[in-house]
């Protein structure tokens, strides 16, 4: 590191679970936002500004005038520019050390899974349950770690699907519908401005703490926040052994056996 750099993230250097080390670990690591919108815009700001060597921002979505009353990493004079640019200004105005790839297209399976070989965390910060669901099985492909968000009206919701290890549950396993008929798309539902921010966050600190290996994450736990009441509450989260996209690698707990058990 150099001296800029020790200065940067002195910040960061001076907690002893971080530390130089943890710093340029951040550094050499390289994260997966998919979605620069209300999730992604405080999710990649944090890790850009953190010092995530290396991010890739995905996004098919342009800036629009809806948009800017919650998706902070866009600007009023940005309107009708494709979102992944404008969000890789923000971020090389914050941190122009960091390498942010914007890919300005939806992510389909095979493209996702091409991407993901060199991605230490993906997050989802996306806005629609197809992607989610696309995500969740090429995170459980490619056992990657997985920091999963969602915010609507006035509630949010966090989880870490870290699927690396093969008994952690994933997406499917908390939502097993396919999604195809309950696409409640947060583009078209109202949402209260900060939670966004504050879902976004989580994000990032679930992110920074799997990058560092610290402390506890959400894996297997799913945190909730009721914004109107102020109430946070985490759920704990069990492996579907039925699960269509992580269950059956072990033959014994198939599907069918568990159906069959009284
Ligand atoms: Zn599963």
């Amino acid at each position: 590191m150099n001296d800029d750099q020790l200065l940067r993230y002195s910040r960061h250097i001076l907690l002893p679970e971080i530390g130089i080390q943890g710093q340029e670990a951040l550094l050499k690591s390289h994260v997966l936002v998919v979605g620069a919108g209300g999730l992604g815009s405080p999710a990649a700001i944090y890790l850009a500004a953190s010092g995530v060597g290396k991010l890739t921002i995905c996004d098919d979505d342009t800036v629009d005038l809806t948009n800017l009353q919650r998706q902070i990493a866009h600007s009023t004079d940005r309107i009708g520019t494709p979102k992944t640019f404008s969000a890789k200004k923000t971020l090389a105005g914050i941190n122009p050390e960091v390498n942010v790839i914007a890919l300005h297209q939806r992510m389909d399976e095979t493209t996702l899974l091409q991407l993901v070989a060199d991605i230490d965390v993906v997050v989802d910060a996306s806005d629609n349950f197809l992607t989610r669901y696309a995500i969740n099985r090429v995170c459980t492909l490619s056992k990657k770690p997985l920091v999963s968000g969602a915010a609507i009206r006035f509630e949010g919701q966090v989880a870490v699907f870290d699927l690396r290890h093969t008994h952690s549950p994933c997406y499917q396993c908390l939502f097993p519908a396919d999604g195809e008929d309950q696409d409640m798309r947060c583009a078209v539902m109202g949402v209260f401005a900060p939670l966004t921010g504050v879902i976004g966050s989580v994000q990032a600190v679930e992110t920074l703490k799997i990058l560092l290996d610290i402390g506890q994450t959400l894996n297997g736990r799913l945190l909730l926040l009721d914004g109107l009441s102020m109430e946070w509450r985490s759920i704990k989260l069990d492996k579907d052994p039925c699960c269509r996209v992580c269950g059956a690698e072990d033959p014994r707990e198939t599907c069918e056996n568990s159906r069959a058990m009284p």
